[in-house]
C-alpha cells in the first residue's frame, strides 16, 4: 500500500485519526484482496507519529457497525505515540549495532566566503542582538589511553557513571517538560534508551576488558556511534549523532569529576555554537535567548524543534560562523602610541587550544602541564606525554609555547599519586620540589617537552624555583635528558629557552642571580601575591588582604622585570593579575610587554590597549611607585584611568 492509497494512508496525508462505518463506500476506500478485510463494518486508523512525522499507522476494525468513541481514539493515539517511539529507538540502535565498525569521513561543505555568512532557515525570524558563542566542552580531546588500568575498578565507574547519567537525564527531562513541553521532554527517552541498551553497556565494558580505562573506553564507543550515525542517509538517524554526543559528554563529566556548567548569557543574545545538544537546550536560561545559529545540526536537531517550542528563529549550517564572527580577534596588540604588546594564552587542556586560537593568542605563555595529569587515572608515559605536547605545539604553527613542568600539591592533587598529609600544603612538598625528589616523573615529562621542541618554538619553564640550587638541578636533569635523547637519536631543539617562574619572594630577591641562569622570567602573580603577602588566594575571609596592587607586589614586579630588561632577558606576567585594566594599565607603565592570560580576555585587553597610551601608562606608574598604600593607588589608577575616558583615550 503506498501514500495515496486506500484510507490508512489518509490517516498519514492528514496526520490525524480517521474514523469511518462502513469503509467500503468511503471514496478513499481501496480494496486490497489478500487483506480478506470485506468482513469489516468499522475502521479506525491511527498514525504513529514520531516528532510531527508519521513512521506508521495502526489500524482497527470491527465487524459490527459502530462509531468509535472518542475515549477509545484517544488510548489508541496515546498507544501509537508510545509504540511510534520504540518503533524508532529500537531501529536506531539496530542500525548502529549492526553498522558498529563502519567508519566513514564526513563529507566537507565550504564556506560561502565573505563578510555574508549563509545557512539553512530550521525556523524563520529576523532578530538582532549580541552574539554568545558556546565552546564545545565536550572534553574527549584530552582523554588519551593509558596503560596498567585496573579492569575491576574501571568497569565499576562506567556503572556509577552510567547510573548517575541516567538520573541526570531524568532531571533534564522533568525540567524541559516543565518548561517547555513533554514532547520537548522526549528526546531525553531516547537518552535513557540508549543509556540502558545493553549493546552500548556491553561495548562500553568490552573496550575496558581490552584494557582501556572507563574515560578512553567511553570515547572510542562514544566516537564510533557518532561516525556511524553521522554516516546515516536518513536525516533524521544522522542527527541523532548530536544525542550520542551529549550522552558521551554527560558521562565524561560524571567520570572525571567535572560538573558541567549551565549556560549562561549576560543579557538577551543570541547563541552561536558549533553545535547545541538537547542538554544545552535543557539547561540555558531560555527567557534571554533570542535566537540560534550552529555551524553543524539538521534542520531536526532537537536544539532547532526547541528553538520552534520557544518561537525563536534558528538558522543551521552556518559553516564557520564560530571563527568568523568575532573577527576583531585579528586586530593587533597595539597601544594608542603604537607600542607593540604580546598577548599569549594560559591553556591547561587540549581543548584550550581552539578558545586560544579563537582568541588571537600569539602562542602559549603558560601551558599547566597538571591539567592532563589530572583527568587520567595513571601518569602518562614519555610518549602519551610528546603527543600531547606535540599537538599543542603544532596547533600554534610557528607561535611559540611555553611548557610549564608538573605544579601539583598545594590545591592540585593527582588521584593516582598519593601527596602526604602535610599541615601547610601551599608551604609544602609541591610542585618542582616533587619534580626534583621524583626523576622518574620529572625525566620523562622533560624528555617529552625536549622531543616536542623539534616540531615548533617550545619554551621549558621551572616553577616554584626559590634560589640558585634548584635551577640548577633543574637543568642539570634537562642535560641529562638531551643526552638520553641524543643516545636514542630523537631529535629536539638544542637551545631550548629556560625560564623559571618567580612566584615566590625569595625568587625577587635572588633574581639578579637567576636571570644569569635563564633566558626569561615568567611571573606568576596568582602565587607571587598569596605568598607576599602571605594571604591564601582560595581563602574568601582574607580576600581583602590578596591585593595585586599592594606596593610590595609592585616593587617586586618593578624589581624583576628591570633586572631582566636590563640583561636583555624576556619577562612575561602570566598571573590573573593582568585581566583587570587597572592592573595592567600599572604593568604596561613598568614595561611589561608580554602578557598571558585566559584566552577570553585577550580581545578585550586589545581594545583597552588601543585606548590607552604607553607614555601615559608610564606616568600613571611612576606616580604610583611613590605612593605606600593599596587604596591611594587604586583610587589614583581609577582617577587617572576616568580622566583619560573623558578626555577621548580610553
Ligand atoms: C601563578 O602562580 O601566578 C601562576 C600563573 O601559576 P598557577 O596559577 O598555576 O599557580
Ligand atoms: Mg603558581
Amino acid at each position: 500500500m503506498h501514500l495515496g492509497e486506500g484510507l490508512a494512508s489518509l490517516a498519514i496525508e492528514e496526520s490525524r485519526p480517521i474514523s469511518v462505518i462502513n469503509p467500503a463506500q468511503h471514496p478513499r476506500y481501496r480494496y486490497f484482496p489478500t487483506t480478506e478485510e470485506e468482513r469489516y463494518a468499522s475502521f479506525l486508523a491511527v498514525p504513529m507519529l514520531n516528532r510531527r512525522q508519521a513512521i506508521g499507522v495502526i489500524v482497527i476494525q470491527s465487524t459490527e457497525q459502530r462509531a468509535y468513541p472518542a475515549s477509545e481514539i484517544s488510548a489508541l493515539t496515546t498507544i501509537a505515540f508510545q509504540i511510534a517511539t520504540v518503533v524508532t529507538n529500537a531501529k536506531l540502535l539496530d542500525y548502529v549495532s549492526n553498522a558498529y565498525t563502519s567508519n566513514t569521513g564526513l563529507g566537507q561543505e565550504e564556506f560561502s566566503g565573505g563578510i555574508r555568512l549563509k545557512g539553512t532557515i530550521a525556523y524563520p525570524g529576523v532578530i538582532s542582538g549580541p552574539a554568545y558563542i558556546m565552546d564545545n566542552r565536550c572534553g574527549f580531546a584530552d582523554v588519551f589511553d593509558e596503560d596498567d588500568t585496573d579492569v575491576e575498578r574501571e568497569l565499576r565507574r562506567v556503572r556509577d557513571a552510567l547510573e548517575e547519567t541516567r538520573i541526570h537525564t531524568l532531571m533534564l527531562e522533568k525540567r524541559v517538560a516543565r518548561k517547555l513541553s513533554e514532547e520537548d521532554a522526549a528526546i531525553f527517552h531516547t537518552h535513557l534508551m540508549i543509556l540502558e541498551d545493553r549493546a552500548f553497556q556491553d561495548q562500553l565494558a568490552n573496550e575496558i576488558q581490552a584494557g582501556h580505562s572507563a574515560p578512553y573506553a567511553l570515547k572510542k564507543v562514544i566516537s564510533s556511534y557518532t561516525e556511524t550515525f553521522s554516516n546515516m542517509d536518513d536525516p533524521y538517524l544522522r542527527e541523532r549523532a548530536t544525542d550520542i554526543v551529549d550522552i558521551g559528554r554527560r558521562m565524561l563529566s560524571i567520570l572525571t569529576g567535572q560538573s558541567s556548567k549551565a549556560l549562561k548569557l549576560k543579557q538577551k543574545g543570541i547563541l552561536l555554537a558549533h553545535e547545541i545538544l538537547p542538554s544545552d537546550m535543557a539547561v540555558i536560561e531560555h527567557e534571554k535567548l533570542l535566537g540560534i545559529v550552529t555551524e553543524s545540526g539538521e534542520r531536526n536537531s532537537h536544539a532547532v524543534i526547541m528553538a520552534k517550542s520557544l518561537g525563536i528563529p534558528a538558522l543551521v549550517g552556518v559553516k564557520g560562523v564560530t571563527n568568523r564572527i568575532n573577527e576583531y580577534r585579528l586586530r593587533p596588540a597595539l597601544t594608542r602610541d603604537e607600542v607593540e604588546i604580546t598577548m599569549r594564552a594560559n591553556i591547561g587542556l587540549v581543548s584550550d587550544v581552539d578558545i586560544a586560537l579563537r582568541n588571537g593568542a600569539q602562542g602559549v605563555g603558560l601551558y599547566r602541564t597538571e591539567f592532563p595529569y589530572m583527568t587520567r587515572s595513571n601518569f602518562p608515559d614519555r610518549q602519551d606525554q610528546y603527543q600531547l605536547y606535540r599537538k599543542i605545539v603544532e596547533s600554534f604553527a610557528g607561535e611559540s609555547v611555553t611548557i610549564r613542568t608538573l605544579d601539583i600539591g598545594g590545591d592540585k592533587s593527582l588521584p593516582y599519586f598519593n601527596l602526604p598529609h602535610e599541615d601547610n600544603p601551599f608551604m609544602g612538598w609541591r610542585s618542582v620540589r616533587i619534580s626534583l625528589d621524583n626523576p622518574d616523573i620529572f625525566r620523562p615529562q622533560l624528555e617529552a617537552i625536549l622531543m616536542a621542541s623539534a616540531h615548533g618554538p617550545v619554551k621549558l619553564l621551572f616553577p616554584m624555583i626559590s634560589g640558585i640550587e634548584e635551577i640548577q638541578a633543574c637543568k642539570e636533569m634537562v642535560e641529562e635528558s638531551k643526552e638520553n635523547l641524543r643516545r636514542e637519536g630523537i631529535s629536539f631543539c638544542e637551545d631550548i629557552p629556560i625560564g623559571v617562574m618567580v612566584e615566590v619572594p625569595a625568587a625577587v630577591q635572588m633574581c639578579k642571580f637567576l636571570v644569569k641562569e635563564v633566558d626569561f622570567f615568567s611571573l606568576g602573580t596568582n602565587d607571587l601575591i598569596q605568598y607576599m603577602l602571605a594571604a591564601d588566594r582560595n581563602n574568601q575571609l582574607v580576600n581583602k588582604y590578596y591585593n595585586p596592587l599592594h606596593p610590595a607586589v609592585l616593587q617586586a614586579i618593578k624589581y624583576v622585570a628591570d633586572t631582566a630588561r636590563n640583561e636583555g632577558k624576556g619577562v612575561c606576567i602570566c598571573g590573573e593579575m593582568a585581566t583587570d585594566p587597572v592592573n595592567f594599565t600599572v604593568l604596561l607603565g613598568l614595561g611589561i610587554r608580554e602578557f598571558s592570560v585566559v584566552a577570553p580576555f585577550i580581545p578585550r585587553i586589545k581594545a583597552f590597549l588601543a585606548d590607552i597610551e604607553y607614555t601615559r601608562a608610564t606616568e600613571i606608574t611612576h606616580a604610583v611607585l611613590e605612593m605606600g598604600s593599596a587604596t591611594e593607588i587604586r583610587e589614583y589608577l581609577v582617577d587617572a584611568l576616568l580622566n583619560m575616558h573623558k578626555s577621548g583615550g580610553l
